[in-house]
C-alpha cells in the first residue's frame, strides 16, 4: 500500500519515463526535448465557496497548461480528493500527446479541484464550480484554453462553467464565446455524440485490434474497471458485437458473473445506487479476483497506476484497452510485454473524447449542428487513422505501442517547432 500510494503521488514520473524512452529511440532534437519536458503554466488557486449552512469552505483548484504549439490548450477538469499538482501535470502532458497523435489543432492542459464531490449537495457543487471558473478568469478562453469533463464532472458541470464564463464577458462578446468549454449539454451548445465519445473511441480501437489479430469479438469476454462515463459507454457499445462483460469494479466494490452481465441493466442500477456494489445479478468479488479474472479484454476506465509491478502479474487477458489516463505505469508495461499482453495505449485508446470536443468547438465556431452520423463517421476516421499511424510507427521502430504512440506525437511537435523556430 505504501509503495502504491508513493507511486500514485508521482504519476508525472511515469510520463517522464515514457517520454524519455520515446525521445531516445527516435532521436528527438535535444533542444526541442528541453521544451517538451516542461509544462508551460501551472496555476494553483485557493478559493472560497459558501456551503448550504452558510459556512465558507476553502478549496484548491488547479489548471496546468503543458503546451500550445499545435493549438489552444485543451483538456478536462477532474473533481477528486487525489487531484494534486503532480497528477494534473501528468494529465496535461498526456493531453498534448493525445491531440498530436489524433491530429487535431489543440495543445494539452488539465485541471481539477481536490475534493470529493459526492460529499456535497448539487447547489454546493454549483457554487464551487462557478467560483473556481471565476477564479480562473482569463486563464481559460475559447481560443486559449478550453476545459471539458473528466472524472466526476459532466455536462451539467460544463453548463455552469459556460454560464459563469459568459456572464463575466462584455455582453457583445458572449455569443461568440460558447466554445470556451466542450462537453456541454446539447441544448447549451453541446455536440451529439460527445457523451459517448470516449467509450466509442475505446470500442473503435478494440475493433481495429480485433481486425488486426483476426480475433472475433462475438463471444469475447471482457472486464471493466470503473463504471462511469467511459466504462459504461464502452460496455454498451460492445454489446452489439456480442462480447460478454464478466466482471466490473468501481469505487464501491467489484462484481462478477461468468454468464455475462448486461451493461445497460448495470448502468441503470449504478445510476440509481451510485455504484456496482449490491448488484444482485452478479456475485461480489475482491479487487485481486477482478484483476486475475481470465478474459480476452480488460478495459481500465478509472484512475492512474492500476497496472503496476504488484498487479500486472495477475492479469490473464489478451489486450488492455486503456480507457483511463495512465492506468499502466512503466513497471506494469514491462510485465505486460513479457507476458505477451497487447496494450492499446491511453493516448490513442481514449482520444475519442477530445476528438468530439474538437468537433463541438468547430460547430460552435461555425454556428453549425452536425447530426450523429456525421460525428460518428468523422470520429471513426480519426481513430482508425491514428491507430494505423501508431501501429506503423511501432513497427518502424520495432517497439511497443505506447512508445510508438509517443513517437507519432513527438514527430509532429518536433516538425512544428523546427518550422516555427524559437522566439526571439
Ligand atoms: N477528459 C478527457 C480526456 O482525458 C477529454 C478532454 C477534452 O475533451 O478536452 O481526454
Amino acid at each position: 500500500m505504501t509503495k502504491e500510494s508513493k507511486k500514485k503521488a508521482s504519476v508525472y514520473e511515469n510520463v517522464t519515463k515514457q517520454f524519455n524512452k520515446a525521445a531516445d529511440l527516435m532521436g528527438l532534437d535535444s533542444e526541442i526535448r528541453k521544451i517538451l519536458a516542461k509544462t508551460t503554466n501551472e496555476i494553483i488557486i485557493n478559493f472560497p465557496a459558501k456551503m448550504n449552512d452558510g459556512r465558507i469552505e476553502m478549496f484548491t483548484g488547479y489548471r496546468v497548461q503543458h503546451n500550445n504549439v499545435l493549438g489552444p490548450y485543451k483538456g478536462g477538469l477532474r473533481y477528486h480528493p487525489a487531484v494534486n499538482i503532480d497528477e494534473v501535470r501528468a494529465l496535461a502532458t498526456w493531453m498534448t500527446w493525445k491531440s498530436a497523435i489524433i491530429n487535431i489543432p489543440f495543445g494539452g492542459a488539465k485541471g481539477g479541484i481536490q475534493f470529493d464531490p459526492h460529499k456535497y449537495s448539487l447547489t454546493e457543487l454549483e457554487r464551487i464550480t462557478r467560483r473556481f471558473t471565476f477564479a480562473l478568469g482569463s486563464n481559460i478562453g475559447p481560443e486559449y484554453d478550453i476545459p471539458a469533463p473528466d472524472v466526476n464532472t459532466n455536462a451539467q458541470t460544463m453548463a455552469w462553467i459556460l454560464d459563469t464564463y459568459l456572464s463575466t464577458q462584455p455582453p457583445h462578446e458572449r455569443q461568440r464565446c460558447t466554445h470556451v468549454i466542450t462537453g456541454k449539454p446539447i441544448e447549451a451548445g453541446g455536440s451529439l455524440g460527445r457523451d459517448k465519445a470516449t467509450g466509442q473511441g475505446v470500442v473503435f480501437t478494440i475493433e481495429e485490434w480485433a481486425k488486426d489479430k483476426g480475433f472475433n469479438l462475438n463471444g469475447a469476454t471482457y472486464t471493466v474497471q470503473g463504471y462511469g462515463n467511459v466504462g459504461s459507454w464502452a460496455a454498451h457499445l460492445l454489446k452489439p458485437h456480442g462480447s460478454k462483460l464478466i466482471a466490473v469494479e468501481d469505487v464501491t466494490g467489484a462484481i462478477a458473473n461468468a454468464m455475462g452481465i448486461d451493461p445497460d441493466d448495470l448502468t441503470a442500477y449504478v445510476k440509481k445506487t451510485g455504484g456496482v456494489k449490491g448488484y444482485t445479478k452478479a456475485k461480489p468479488i475482491d479487487h485481486k479476483t477482478l484483476l486475475s479474472t481470465k478474459a480476452d479484454i480488460f478495459i481500465p476506465a478509472a484512475l492512474e497506476n492500476q497496472i503496476i509491478a504488484e498487479t500486472a502479474p495477475l492479469l490473464n487477458i489478451k489486450v488492455v484497452a486503456e480507457g483511463a489516463n495512465g492506468p499502466t505505469d512503466p513497471d506494469g508495461d514491462e510485465i505486460l510485454q513479457k507476458k505477451g499482453i497487447d496494450i492499446i495505449p491511453d493516448i490513442l485508446c481514449n482520444a475519442g473524447g477530445v476528438v468530439v470536443s474538437y468537433f463541438e468547438w468547430l460547430q460552435n465556431k461555425r454556428s453549425e449542428f452536425w447530426d450523429l452520423e456525421e460525428v460518428d463517421n468523422k470520429l471513426h476516421k480519426k481513430i482508425v487513422n491514428a491507430y494505423e499511424r501508431v501501429r506503423e510507427t511501432a513497427k518502424e521502430f520495432n517497439t511497443d505501442w505506447r512508445t510508438g504512440a509517443y513517437i507519432v506525437a513527438l514527430r509532429r511537435l518536433e516538425t512544428v517547432y523546427k518550422e516555427r523556430g524559437i522566439f526571439p
